[in-house]
């Protein structure tokens, strides 16, 4: 932003956490579950009917709507010069299978909210403010995650997203044309000055602090393995303790060394073994091969290179000392994402004016907020779920942290997009 625009007082204007909750609870019905939660698959009839009613709600605010090719929704409140880029703010409506009322919804309504807010004090900003949806976030039906997002920064082709399949064998495109939201504007030739995501954590990190807001500084990096043991099935009754090549046995030292890697590398070291297949998993036959899924996280790329290095010492060791077959295969990387240092100032400032207890925070999981900071500069708000829990119907969040975080969310916005003359 130029520095030689108006700054907004922080605190002076609030957003209605009252309307906010009120339109979080609204879109829940929409592919309720009996446990309270929410089903809204990625470009179902749920997730259209969805789009539908924030886009109404867009509208009756004046927003201008627009969606792209892969259903992107942008909705944008000009700016005093229209000719600045916007600030974009927003996050998605999809949910997982048996998903929550909050996850990326919170970020889509805290976005209107801003904006309602805006509107009812009549204030204006330099900059255009645009809440944007992203579409698949959550890749429960079709897959890459964050598909939409991704495709905007050109991390990978509109073409391949489109060729993405369901378990139905329904594509992605025919699934966007079909709700109607197939848009003409080509992904990616959207401006954008600046981006904030608010979301819920995911984890527990800030209600163990008793922290109302997280402001996030970046997202941890991942690199996903498939590790293949292989050594030879045999009867476990006739066949020797000496005389084994038991695949199993070869590969727990492995998958224990995964988790030793990350707690060797706290606290954002991240080891997981989420995915075994023994062969050929009968009671009384020696294990002939051992497949498992490998997901190490870290906040520095440097320490990732040196988990990678530890776990490729590791299988080297156990192919040494067992004479198997062992090989590890890397199946997906994502590197650690850095935030815009000016674009987390504004949250971390903001959150300090409020008086809101506020702590650094990392995030584990990723968000489109990963994919916009490759193109424009980025920064997201957390506030805390309970228990940490979230993709579960359970997933809860206190009506005053969602309105805090809006609040930052707003302050942050304000600040980015400059305010134009006096509050009102
Ligand atoms: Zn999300």
């Amino acid at each position: 932003m130029d520095s030689s625009l108006p700054q907004p007082l922080a605190g002076a204007v609030s957003i209605d956490g009252a309307r906010l909750w009120a339109s979080l609870m609204e879109l829940a019905e929409i592919g309720r579950t009996p446990k309270g939660g929410v089903c809204r698959l990625a470009l179902s009839a749920l997730d259209a009917q969805a789009r539908r009613l924030v886009v109404a709600w867009g509208q009756a605010e004046g927003l201008r709507i627009t969606v792209d090719a892969i259903g992107n929704i942008f909705m944008r409140r000009p700016g005093r010069d229209d000719s600045l880029l916007p600030v974009l703010t927003g996050s998605h409506i999809d949910t997982q299978p048996t998903g929550g009322k909050f996850d990326g919804n919170f970020g889509v309504l805290a976005g209107l909210e801003v904006v309602r807010s805006l509107n009812a004090h009549s204030i204006e900003t330099e900059a255009p403010i645009e809440v944007v949806i992203w579409t698949n976030e959550e890749g429960s039906r079709f897959v890459p995650v964050m598909m939409g997002s991704g495709v905007f920064a050109n991390a990978f082709s509109l073409e391949s997203a489109y060729a993405a399949r369901d378990a139905a064998g329904r594509s992605v495109q025919e699934e966007l044309e079909a709700i109607g939201f197939r848009g003409s504007e080509s992904p990616g030739h959207h401006p954008v000055g600046a981006y904030f995501e608010a979301h819920i954590e995911q984890g527990p990190v800030l209600e163990a602090a008793a922290c109302t807001i997280g402001v996030v500084t970046g997202v941890l990096g991942l690199r996903w393995y498939d590790c293949t043991v292989v050594g030879m099935e045999a009867h476990a009754g006739p066949t020797p303790m000496a005389a084994r090549q038991d695949a199993l046995q070869v590969a727990l030292p492995i998958m224990r060394s995964v988790v030793e890697l990350a707690l060797a590398h706290s606290p954002h070291g991240r080891g997981t073994v989420g995915s075994v297949q023994v062969f050929p998993n009968s009671r009384n036959v020696i294990p002939g091969s051992v497949t498992f899924s490998i997901d190490l996280r870290h906040a520095e790329p440097e320490t990732l290179d040196a988990m990678e290095g530890a776990l490729n010492r590791c299988i080297e060791e156990a192919r040494r000392s067992s004479g198997l077959s062992i090989t590890l295969k890397e199946v997906s990387a994502f590197p650690p994402s850095r935030f815009d240092p000016e674009c987390v100032r504004l949250i971390e400032k903001a959150s300090a004016k409020r008086g809101y207890p506020h702590m650094n925070v990392v995030s584990g999981a990723g968000h489109d907020a990963v994919y916009l900071a490759r193109v424009a500069p980025a920064a997201m708000v957390f506030i805390p779920c309970k228990d940490g829990i979230s993709h579960n119907e359970i997933e809860d969040a206190r009506p005053e942290h969602l309105e805090a975080g809006c609040n930052v969310l707003l302050d942050a916005i304000l600040a980015r997009a400059g305010v134009s003359g006096p509050l009102r």
